[in-house]
């Protein structure tokens, strides 16, 4: 087994990870910096999302076509949560902002009022 930190060869119990605990710690920081970075990313483009959604959103109910959308940086992989209404009507949130796909190119967006 080597060291997942500096490739070294382990010395000693089989079941170790790290030649030591410096090689351990570096690892292990490193590991939680990825993790920080994604998360920033991802809470980034939720901002954006979020952001453009009450911009374009005055109206507290607003049609907008979806190219127009993803032509200011909405990115629509990006969601909060999914809410499915009795009457089969999907809407996805950004926090308190949702979205609706609609026929031809079309979303609906809607503000939250619960
Ligand atoms: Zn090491």
């Amino acid at each position: 087994m080597n060291c997942l930190e500096c490739g070294e060869k382990i010395i000693g119990r089989s079941d170790k990870k790290f030649c030591n605990d410096a090689c351990r710690n570096a690892y292990n920081n490193k590991q939680n910096k990825d993790s920080t970075n994604l998360m920033r990313n991802i809470n980034n483009k939720l901002r954006k999302n979020y952001r453009i959604l009450t911009e374009v959103n005055i109206d507290g109910k607003t049609k907008i076509s979806k190219s127009k959308l993803e032509s200011i940086g909405f990115d629509f992989d990006y969601f909060t949560n999914i809410k499915v209404y009795k009457n089969g009507s999907e809407y996805k949130f950004i926090y308190d902002y949702g979205y609706k796909l609609l026929e031809e190119d079309f979303v609906l967006i809607v503000k939250n009022q619960a």
